[in-house]
């Protein structure tokens, strides 16, 4: 594959459209609360580009932030009219942009992915042929206690 091939994609009801350069310089999945409760599914798929190699084409997107249990700052964006997370930035990951790996047009995994992350919470039906697992993460440092929001008893 070619440093320069252009990848696709977009939200559920097709206004925000995006494409991508080249191949990502970081992949996984995770199973971590935070992806839980953005995709209302049992995992997320983020696939990292440098900010660049990320074009936002067309859509309006809003901005959710919110910071983990280790203390990184998290900003969400999403399509205003159908609420499909696309992108993320972490502020420990400068210069970074993730996108969500569902989101891309047909053939939509066309990615390979590094490692799995979080798999503590993962849902017990869910099993990957990745080889890097991590109950955590690499870099996991819990400094503030979990939201209540996480553990579902707010
Ligand atoms: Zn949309
Ligand atoms: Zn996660």
């Amino acid at each position: 594959m070619s440093k320069k091939e252009i990848h696709k994609g977009g939200c559920l009801c097709g206004k925000a459209r995006y494409e991508t350069n080249g191949n990502p310089e970081r992949s996984g999945v995770c199973h971590c609360r935070y992806c839980q409760l953005r995709t209302g599914s049992s995992f997320g798929i983020s696939i990292y580009f440098k900010d660049e190699d990320v074009k936002v084409i067309s859509g309006d997107l809003r901005e959710y932030k919110y910071e983990t249990e280790s203390a990184r700052d998290v900003t969400v964006r999403f399509c205003s009219d159908c609420g499909s997370s696309l992108f993320w930035q972490v502020g420990s990951f400068k210069g970074m942009t993730g996108v969500a790996g569902g989101s891309y047009d047909p053939p939509s995994f066309w990615y390979k992915i590094d490692r799995e992350v979080f798999c503590r919470s993962g849902a017990p039906f869910v099993s990957t042929n990745i080889k890097e697992k991590h109950k955590t993460h690499p870099d996991y440092k819990p400094v503030n206690t979990e939201n209540n929001v996480l553990k579902g008893s707010n």
